[in-house]
């Protein structure tokens, strides 16, 4: 019991006698005594804070009943796993911030299978030694590619970090000015050259790069030529960049590897699929590049990973690099590339099988639909605190694929009229972001707008609108 005055503080039971609470030895089982402990020690801190603050009444008795609840609730609140799953309105398909590619079911199943049992991940099935843990998925990655060899590592950054490194270490590379691209801050090619150990020959204009720039770079400590992908930018107006063709019969006639970093990267024609083209690691080899590097999750829809495709005596060389090791992908990451890799042995069911293609894929009409099935749920849910409207929306495949060439979407716009628009847009964000599975989308002129084209489970969206809690602040 609390009594009043300076006495009170000291009947705050001890934390022993609250542990040994039966309610609490129910904590304990669940959550076991290390956690709880901590708990209880700081909702007794909170307490004392509390009362020396007086914002708590020293004369309220000790309430046992409602210490184990706030226990509980702190518990609950601090295991709550920290990754967890959001929905992607933002309107950006393969969204860095949240995860990329989505990957299809048969890679989650041969991920658990990998993680829960012993594999023959490094052992050799038929001799019975040691085997080599690329070669799970290097036959499919040279059946969709065409490359003699393939080599995996833990992302695109990794794939351009160990090509430079093993090809072009101590030595000079040229590099287009206009193709010493940033990718979302922290890889920039002039950066990962510089840590891969060679010397980055910057060449041409930013708009304008000629063959003769690259003939006129090169000399004896010329290590390879590369070219880089834009695959975040577009530059337009007077431009000119060099073929891979052309690159690569100067590349051959000085006796240099041609490197093409294509960052995303894509095993398919798009277009079959009704979206822009984005080059295939098939046509940089087949227009003479010696290696190849893109990304495992971006356009191609599987696992974080760096993909390295070309010569055999080339990707030999990368695989003797001890950096190789400081960069080798788990054995989830092969489970789950592998699986992925194998539905592109079917093109014609790849739509359906992979989440990224079928996305971005997604028909417009279907989307306006969904948008009709949602917009009364979703007033009903604002309860006239705003307004919501459909509007037409563009999505984007993001992570550096395709800038230029957006999807036409659609999407549902909440907003409030008058001069706290701006103010408001930001608090229904973060309403959205407040419920059990964050809804993440974009404010943009004043409103808060969800593209429905990454809305799986209209379900659970819709289960969850209730507890939206927005209110806005009149003045
Ligand atoms: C995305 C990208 C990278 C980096 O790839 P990560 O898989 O994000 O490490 C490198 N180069 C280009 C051209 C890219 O588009």
């Amino acid at each position: 019991m609390l009594n009043s005055g300076p006495s009170a503080r000291r009947a705050i039971p001890s934390l022993d006698r609250l542990l040994r609470l039966d309610a609490v030895a129910g904590l304990i089982a669940r959550y076991g005594r290390p956690l709880v402990t901590e708990a209880a020690r700081a909702e007794l801190a909170a307490l004392r804070a509390a009362l020396s603050r007086r914002t708590a009444r020293p004369d309220v008795a000790f309430d046992d009943r409602g210490f184990v609840r706030a226990c509980a609730a702190r518990l609950d609140r601090e295991t709550q796993p920290s990754l967890k799953p959001v929905f992607n309105l933002t309107g950006t398909v393969l969204h860095t911030n949240l995860g990329r590619a989505l990957m299809p079911q048969e890679a989650a199943q041969a991920v658990a299978r990998a993680m829960t049992r012993p594999v023959n991940l490094e052992f050799d099935l038929e001799g019975g030694d040691r085997g080599e843990r690329d070669l799970h998925v290097e036959r499919w990655l040279v059946r969709l590619t065409g490359a003699e060899a393939a080599l995996v590592v833990n992302n695109n950054a990794a794939a351009v970090y160990l090509v430079l490194n093993t090809l072009a270490q101590k030595r000079e590379v040229p590099v287009s000015r206009g193709e010493l691209i940033e990718i979302g801050g922290a890889f920039r090619m002039p950066d990962i050259m510089a840590r891969a150990g060679c010397k980055l020959r910057e060449i041409g204009t930013t708009n304008r790069t000629h063959l003769k720039d690259y003939a006129g770079a090169i000399s004896p400590r010329t290590a390879a030529l590369m070219k880089v992908h834009t695959s975040n930018y577009a530059i337009h107006g007077f431009t000119a960049a060099v073929a891979e063709a052309d690159l690569a019969a100067l590349a051959r006639k000085h006796a240099l590897p041609f490197i093409v970093d294509l960052g995303s990267g894509m095993l398919v024609d798009l277009e079959d699929y009704g979206l822009p083209h984005e080059p295939t690691p098939r046509e940089s080899l087949a227009a003479g590049a010696d290696v190849v590097t893109f990304s495992g999750d971006k356009l191609l829809g599987g696992p974080q990973a760096g993909l390295i495709v070309g010569r055999a005596e080339l990707i030999e060389r990368l695989r003797r690099n001890p950096m190789k090791r400081a960069l080798r992908v788990d054995k989830m990451t092969l489970a789950a590339l592998e699986a992925v890799l194998k539905l592109y042995a079917d093109p014609r069911r790849l739509q359906a099988a992979l989440p990224t293609l079928r996305l971005l894929s997604r028909p417009l009409a279907e989307i306006e639909a969904q948008a009709e099935r949602l917009l009364p749920a979703l007033r009903a849910a604002l309860a006239g605190t705003a307004g919501a409207e459909i509007v037409a929306v563009k999505s984007q495949i993001g992570s550096g694929s395709l800038p230029v060439d957006l999807v036409a979407s659609c999407g549902v716009a909440v907003s409030v009229a008058g001069k706290r628009r701006n103010a408001a847009a930001a608090q229904i964000s973060s309403a959205f972001r407040a419920l059990p599975v964050p809804v993440i989308g974009r404010v943009k002129d004043g409103a808060f707008i969800m593209d429905l084209r990454c809305l799986d489970d209209e379900a659970e969206f819709l289960a969850q609108l209730g507890e939206l809690k927005f209110e806005p602040q009149r003045h």
